[in-house]
C-alpha cells in the first residue's frame, strides 16, 4: 500500500511517499516559497536520485500538482501513476476537543477542522488549504487527518482546566490542549516495544526537544499531562518561545513598552527563549559553540533549559505516581548528549542514571541507562511522517 503524507504550512509543503508494505520511504521533498517569487521543489528518492527545480507554484494546488509530477517523473519518479497512491495522510495541528484520534476526511470533518481555525489561526488554515488542494487534484483518493492535539485528549479535566473564569472555557474553549501528540505517541509506543514491556503498564515521560519543545506524561498508554497549553507557547523555554512565565509580566511589559497584543505576541513567540537569554542564537549547536568560547549568557540559556526540563520530569513523575521510562527525542533530544546528561543529573533519587558511553551514541534507538538504573532512559528518533502513514493505513484498511 502506497501512502502520501502531507504537511502543509503557509508557504511550504513537505511530503513523503511511503511503501507501507515495507515501511519504506520511496521519496520525500519540499515545495517551498509557495505563492512567492522563486518557488521551488526539492525532491529525493530512496535510491538517492534528487532534483531541485524552480517551478511557479501560485498556490497549494500548484504544489500538489508539482509533487505528483515529480513522483511520477520518468527520471526522478518512484511510481508510474497517481493511481498507485492508496491514501493521503495530512498533518493537522489543531483538532480542538472534537478529535481524540485520526479520522477519514469528509465534509463534516472538514467543517469541524475549520471550526478549530480560531484555536490555531497560523496553522490550521494552511493545513486545510493542503487538504483541499489534494482533494481537488487527487479526486477520490481517501484522505486522513492526523492531529497534533489528538493524543493529549485523554488528559483529565484537572490537568487541562485553567484557573480562569469558567465561562471562557465554555465560550471560547480556552484550556490546555498540548501539541506534538503524534511524536509523543510514536516514541512512547516505540519505548514499550523496545523494552518488551506492555504499553498499558508503563509510566513514561516523553521529552520532545527541538526548536519547539514539549514534554508529556504518558501513563499506561494515555497522556495525563503535557507541557504545551492552549497554544504551543506554553511550557519549556524553546528556541525563540518564552514558555511558562508569570502571566502578569505580559500586561506589565505591554504597559511599559506601549506594545500592542500583536507586538507582545511576537516578542513571546519569536524573540524570547534561549535566543533571548543568550543573545546568540536559537540553535543549540550555536549555543554550545558560544559556551566553548566562554559566553556566559549562552551557558545560562542552556542551564535554564535543562532546569526546566528536569522540573517537568519531576512533576510528571509525581502526576503519575511513579516513573518507569524517560524518552528523549527530536533535534536536541536525539543529538545533544551533554544536554541529556545535564537534564538527568540530580535525578538519581528517582532512579535515573545514564551511562556516559551509551549516551554518546546517536542516530538510532538506544537505552542509555546504566544497568542498575531503576528508570530506563531511552533515545528514540521521532518519525512523525511514518506515524501519520501508519494511522492512515490503519484507517483506510478498516
Ligand atoms: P523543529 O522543532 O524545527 O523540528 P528540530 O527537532 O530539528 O526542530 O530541532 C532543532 C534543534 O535540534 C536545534 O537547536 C539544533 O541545535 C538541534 N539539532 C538538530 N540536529 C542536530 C545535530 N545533528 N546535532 C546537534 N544538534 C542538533
Amino acid at each position: 500500500m502506497i501512502i502520501l503524507v502531507v504537511n502543509a504550512g503557509s508557504s511550504s509543503l513537505k511530503y513523503q511517499l511511503f511503501d507501507m508494505d515495507k515501511e519504506l520511504v520511496l521519496a520525500k521533498g519540499l515545495c517551498d516559497r509557495i505563492g512567492l517569487p522563486g518557488s521551488l521543489i526539492k525532491h529525493k528518492t530512496f535510491d538517492k536520485r534528487s532534483a531541485e527545480k524552480e517551478i511557479e507554484m501560485k498556490n497549494h494546488k500548484d504544489a500538489i500538482a508539482a509533487l505528483i509530477r515529480v513522483l511520477t517523473h520518468e527520471e526522478y519518479g518512484v511510481i508510474k501513476s497517481l493511481d498507485e497512491i492508496s491514501a493521503v495522510g495530512h498533518r493537522v495541528v489543531h483538532g480542538g476537543e472534537k478529535f481524540f484520534k485520526s479520522v477519514i476526511l469528509d465534509d463534516e470533518v472538514m467543517k469541524a477542522i475549520k471550526e478549530c481555525v480560531e484555536l490555531a489561526p497560523l496553522h490550521n488554515p494552511p493545513n486545510i488549504t493542503g487538504i483541499e488542494a489534494c482533494q481537488h487534484i487527487m479526486g477520490n483518493v481517501p484522505q486522513v487527518a492526523v492531529f497534533d492535539t489528538a493524543f493529549h485528549q485523554t488528559m483529565p479535566q484537572k490537568a487541562y482546566i485553567y484557573a480562569l473564569p469558567y465561562e471562557y472555557y465554555q465560550k471560547y474553549k480556552v484550556r490546555k490542549y498540548g501539541f506534538h501528540g503524534t511524536s509523543h505517541k510514536y516514541v512512547s509506543e516505540r519505548a514499550a516495544a523496545l523494552l518488551g514491556s506492555p504499553y498499558d503498564k508503563l509510566k513514561i515521560v516523553t521529552c520532545h526537544l527541538g526548536n519547539g519543545s514539549s514534554i508529556a506524561a504518558v501513563d499506561c498508554g494515555k497522556t495525563v499531562d503535557t507541557s504545551m497549553g492552549f497554544t504551543p507557547l506554553d511550557g519549556l523555554p524553546m528556541g525563540t518561545r518564552c514558555g511558562t512565565i508569570d502571566p502578569a509580566v505580559v500586561t506589565f511589559l505591554m504597559n511599559k513598552e506601549n506594545m500592542s497584543p500583536e507586538q507582545m505576541d511576537t516578542i513571546m513567540n519569536k524573540k524570547s527563549g534561549v535566543l533571548a537569554i543568550s543573545g546568540v542564537s536559537s540553535d543549540f549547536r550555536d549555543l554550545d559553540n558560544a559556551v566553548a568560547q566562554g559566553n556566559e549568557r549562552a551557558a545560562l540559556a542552556l542551564e535554564v533549559f535543562a532546569y526546566s526540563v528536569k522540573k517537568f520530569i519531576g512533576a510528571y513523575a509525581c502526576a503519575m505516581g511513579g516513573l518507569d521510562v524517560i524518552v528523549f527525542t527530536a533535534g536536541i533530544g536525539e543529538n545533544n548528549p551533554q544536554m541529556r546528561k545535564n537534564i538527568c543529573a540530580g535525578l538519581e533519587f528517582l532512579g535515573v542514571e545514564i551511562d556516559d558511553e551509551k549516551n554518546a551514541e546517536r542516530g538510532f534507538e538506544i537505552d542509555i541507562s546504566t544497568e542498575k538504573a531503576k528508570v530506563r532512559t531511552l533515545v528514540i528518533p521521532t518519525n512523525e511522517e511514518l506515524a501519520i502513514a501508519k494511522e492512515t493505513k490503519k484507517l483506510v484498511s478498516c
